[in-house]
């Protein structure tokens, strides 16, 4: 049986320390999908193509024709707490991109065969660095000082390339075997994966997304920069149904907005499925704001019914904390209260119109 540990306190070896931390974010093939869609949306991508293989198990691959790396900055960019978008508190104060971190792609290349591959230029010419294996994994070092040191181990080598970048994950938690064990089946984390991407396609309209699983296309997105292909892009994602009975709300005060489709009662459903709400452009979970919906829902929907809804709540960065959470899946406002009677309120006042009219739908 197991007695007090009495050894000498040491620092974890960096690949380890870097699994451990890897965990954090990456919890399943879709998690490395969102982030390196996050990334090329960051990018100021208009195009981004996702391919996977076996459910993201076996290979994911994100091509986007964002902004690219430099070649200098490619061995960075795999570095633990390395990033472009931030630099200093007063903008970690006020976040503008999804990532800010610089962990992501640490992360990912510490349980994964990894490669990253740029370009910024329209010659054709990009280059490619790859991290392939467990031994290699400790270049991507706890602090930066040490990241410097190792960092021109990392030799980006020339390869054709379009303008953006190229991230290619194979064989994920190859590495981390506790991990793999708990993978599910193809078809589920298949399904996470195109979550993932209808979350992000349901908020940047203006960007194309591509997915596809074993070769087949899955889902293909064209920008929709107009109000009615906008309409289409939520039809084919979120379903006819919905698109066609939700109440549209866009209400404005001096520091906060709030616009989308509250979903008609007579949508409401068994399962929290239908509820996607951003706060700057970020999908997350927010207690305070479902609560307001629900109280607004409560009096024109019936029993433990939930409601469906794709909404964006815009304010200040400044007056919204982003860094609650790794998975950046919670925020915090500063304003609460605000947020909450005016999202309240707002939607209150919209769903008021179905009250006068409940039967109407099953008419349809
Ligand atoms: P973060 O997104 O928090 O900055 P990441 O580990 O995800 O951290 O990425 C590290 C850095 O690599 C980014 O700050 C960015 O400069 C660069 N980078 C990553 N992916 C891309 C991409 N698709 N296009 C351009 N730059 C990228
Ligand atoms: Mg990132």
């Amino acid at each position: 049986s197991a007695s007090p540990v009495s050894a000498r306190i040491q620092q974890l070896p960096a690949a380890l320390a870097n699994q451990i931390a890897a965990g954090e974010v990456v919890e399943r093939p879709a998690s490395v999908v969102k982030e390196l869609v996050e990334n090329a949306l960051d990018a100021g991508a208009t195009r981004i193509e996702v391919r996977v293989q076996q459910g993201g198990s076996t290979s994911i691959e994100v091509q986007d024709n964002g902004s690219g790396i430099h070649p200098d900055d490619l061995a960075l960019a795999v570095l633990r707490h390395a990033t472009s978008k931030i630099s200093t508190a007063e903008q970690l104060a006020a976040i503008a991109t999804l990532g800010f971190r610089g962990e992501a792609l640490a992360s990912i290349a510490a349980i994964s065969r990894f490669s990253l591959s740029s370009s910024q230029t329209n010659d054709g010419l990009g280059y490619e660095v790859s991290i392939e294996n467990n031994i290699d994994s400790d270049i991507t070092t706890v602090t930066l000082d040490d990241a410097l040191k190792y960092s021109d181990r990392i030799v980006p080598k020339p390869i054709a390339h379009a303008r953006g970048s190229r991230v290619v994950v194979r064989d994920l938690f190859f590495n981390v075997p506790a991990r793999r064990k708990f993978l599910k089946s193809v078809g589920t984390e298949y399904s996470h994966i195109e979550e993932v991407l209808k979350r992000m396609a349901l908020v940047h309209f203006d960007v194309a997304f591509v997915l596809i699983h074993n070769d087949q296309k899955k889902l293909d997105l064209p920008i929709a920069d107009s109000g009615e292909l906008r309409l289409q892009r939520v039809r084919k994602i979120l379903g006819a149904r919905f698109a066609d009975t939700a109440h549209w709300v866009d209400a404005e005060s001096l520091d906060l907005r709030l616009a989308g489709w509250l979903g008609h009662p007579a949508e409401a459903r068994g399962q929290p499925d239908l509820q996607y709400l951003y706060v700057n452009g970020r999908i997350v979970k927010d207690r305070s704001v479902s609560h307001a919906l629900r109280m607004a829902y409560e009096s024109v929907l019936h029993g433990h019914r939930h409601p469906a809804f794709l909404l964006f709540l815009e304010l200040d960065p400044e007056r919204v904390d982003v860094n609650v959470h790794p998975t950046k899946h919670e925020v915090r406002f500063v304003a609460q209260r605000e947020v909450h009677e005016f999202v309240r309120h707002h939607a209150k006042k919209i769903l008021a119109q179905f009250q006068t009219a409940p039967a109407e739908l099953g008419d349809a």
